[in-house]
């Protein structure tokens, strides 16, 4: 049995794709005149490759925007990705049962409104018990993706890489300056965890983004939960997430989060008061939840300044 590549996808903008799987993850394809940029390789389910080689025939390139569960799945399929050095701890893919709780899990919260086990009536074009699997391929070689790495797809086509710490040490994002495009990994989103840095470290690698805000006209993040396929995050996020952490690294007060999770699963919160700011937070395990506008942020309160 062949692997699906009925992956929802819109060419956003020319030679640009969102390819969409199953919602679960995006997965994004620059091609140049020469040579594509694939930008992460979501959960792993279906033929991501060849699905890819149905939208260009050039030599593909592929760089992780970090090393999260949902952004490497589908990664042996290729004989070589880039991924930040401070990502590079992860296994590639992670385990079967890890992906398919996560795929599972984000089936039911898409799909079960309409009041039916989602596989009932086929809704997604993929047979889980067969599209997503244990990798047979061996592992990719793995480049270091650093600050300011360059992919020249040819024809004046050239992306550059930069690094957005927070949601992993290794985060990164992509700016593609003929497309003015930025993807944004999961440094961007309504919902953002970061922590893995302190928040003022974060603080400045998005002021950077801003700051390059001239240089493209939408940020498209790698997950679609929160905008249409296709298209970007809407123009308050990045400026909302700024002001939230620079109010952490201030110290300043923020009310408990009153919506626990956007994912549909109950988290447990406790009332937490920091001793040193006075801040009192919705905290579970070591994470905090606040929110601001339409934006919901988790960090480490023990992890604010550098
Ligand atoms: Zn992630």
């Amino acid at each position: 049995m062949s692997l699906t590549k009925l992956y929802p996808m819109v060419q956003f903008k020319k030679d640009t794709w969102e390819i969409d799987e199953f919602d679960c993850a995006s997965v994004f394809l620059l091609i140049g005149a020469e040579r594509a940029l694939l930008i992460d390789c979501g959960m792993g389910i279906g033929d991501l490759r060849g699905a890819v080689e149905m939208l260009t025939d050039k030599p593909v390139t592929v760089a992780l925007s970090h090393g999260h569960v949902d952004h490497t799945g589908n990664a042996r399929q290729f004989e070589e990705v880039w991924l930040h050095p401070a990502d590079q701890g992860v296994n590639i893919p992670e385990s079967l049962e890890w992906r398919r709780g996560d795929v599972v899990h984000i089936a039911h919260r898409q799909k079960d409104c309409i009041g039916a086990p989602y596989t009932m009536f086929h809704l997604y074009p993929y047979d889980i018990n067969e599209d997503l699997r244990e990798p047979t391929e061996p592992m990719p070689v793995v480049r270091d993706l650093r600050d300011g790495q360059q992919f020249d797809l040819g024809g004046g086509r050239v992306v550059t890489a930069y690094e957005c710490p927070g949601h992993t040490a290794g985060e990164m994002v992509f700016l593609d300056s003929q497309t003015r495009t930025l993807i944004a990994g999961d440094a961007v989103n309504y919902n953002l965890g970061i922590g893995a840095v302190p928040v003022e470290t974060t603080l400045r690698a998005l002021k950077r983004l801003q700051d390059m805000g001239g240089r493209y006209d939408g940020i498209y993040n790698g997950h679609h939960d929160f905008r249409a396929l296709g298209a970007p995050l809407d123009d308050d996020c990045l400026p909302t997430i700024i002001d939230m952490c620079q109010a952490l690294v201030a110290g300043e007060r923020f009310a408990p989060c009153e919506v626990p999770s956007f994912w549909g699963q109950s988290v447990p919160l406790t009332r937490h008061e920091d001793a040193g700011s006075g801040n009192i937070f919705a905290k579970f395990g070591h994470r905090v939840l606040i929110h601001q506008g339409r934006n919901y942020l988790s960090f480490d309160p023990d992890n604010l300044r550098e």
